[in-house]
């Protein structure tokens, strides 16, 4: 189907984008383009005009803060991910996890501030963000600010990104011996999730983060208290998981019912758990 008619506007600065967007009801920023223009085709919305996103070339940095955060700019597609070496020293599962996303096309084009701020369940990153305790800086006429990861997600297709503001980075602690994980079971290869979970384990500390069985990222917090401070071996990462499948209301759909999901669940974050234990640099 072809676009509606749409306004277009391809600012040369961050200031200029925000202030677009702050001053048209309608104006929707334009990331990677792999969700947004599908979505305005199949008349799901119809911004009135597009903020082309790609001449903001400090969007599309990857380094380190003075702090030592990895910092990854909102633009920064996953194929620069998977080749960035920032990433590979401080957080090498991002670029992991980005390599399984869709296709070429779409790993050449999609977007980590897309991916996060179309807040589609069944998107990689935002559980991984969740898990890895990301922060996102949000850019708007009123000035910065940072958000963390476990109040970003608000719902599908919302985020703390308000009308007229911007994604402009995402920020995540480096590793320093930490072990991190994903898995869960796709439609297909290389295919959407039915569920996943990525886990982080860092000395005593465990974050695990669910997606694919709610609206927005789901933190396992009884897991992770139950897995705080004691030993990560098979038996008790299994045991902790006991009851997560229960203590969640996925959705039904064509690709699994909800119970399914639940069982889906608790085996996606005792492999994430393990795995995320069996890369810890301290033991
Ligand atoms: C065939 C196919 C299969 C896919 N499979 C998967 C998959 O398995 N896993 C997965 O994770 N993704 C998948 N995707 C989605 C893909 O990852 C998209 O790239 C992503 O959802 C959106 O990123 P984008 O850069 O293309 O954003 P766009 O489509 O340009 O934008 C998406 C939304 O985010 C907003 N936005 C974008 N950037 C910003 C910003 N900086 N600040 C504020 N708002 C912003 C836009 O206004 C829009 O509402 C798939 C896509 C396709 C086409």
């Amino acid at each position: 189907m072809l676009l509606r008619e749409v306004g277009y506007a391809r600012p040369a600065t961050v200031e200029d984008a925000v202030s677009l967007l702050a001053s048209h009801d309608g104006a929707r920023p334009l990331a990677g383009g792999q969700t947004i223009v599908n979505v305005m085709k199949a008349r799901a919305a119809a911004p009135d005009v597009l903020v082309d996103l790609a001449d903001l070339h400090e969007l599309r940095a990857i380094g380190f803060s003075s702090d030592g955060l990895l910092e990854i700019g909102a633009m920064v597609t996953y194929t620069q991910l998977m080749g960035s070496s920032e990433v590979e020293v401080a957080r090498p599962i991002l670029a992991e996890v980005a390599s399984t996303i869709a296709d070429v096309q779409v790993r050449n084009r999609g977007t980590v501030g897309g991916n996060v701020c179309v807040s589609d369940p069944t998107n990689h990153l935002p559980p991984l963000l969740v898990a890895l305790g990301a922060t996102f800086t949000i850019r708007g006429s009123a000035g910065e600010r940072t958000v963390p990861a476990d109040e970003f997600f608000l719902g599908v297709y919302m985020t703390a990104v308000a009308e007229g503001e911007l994604l402009t980075k995402v920020s995540v602690p480096p590793s320093s011996g930490a072990g991190d994980g994903f898995a869960g079971v796709t439609i297909g290869r290389h295919g959407t999730y039915i569920v996943d979970a990525a886990a982080a384990v860092s000395g005593d500390d465990v974050r695990i983060a669910l997606g694919c069985v709610a609206a927005t990222p789901v933190r396992a917090t009884a897991m992770e208290e139950r897995l705080t401070g004691n030993d990560l071996s098979e038996e008790s990462v299994r045991s902790a998981a006991d009851g997560l499948g229960a203590s969640l209301d996925p959705p039904s759909d064509v690709h699994g019912s909800a119970d399914y999901r639940r069982h889906l669940a608790e085996v996606s974050a005792v492999r994430a758990v393990l795995q995320a234990a069996g890369r810890r640099k301290e033991k």
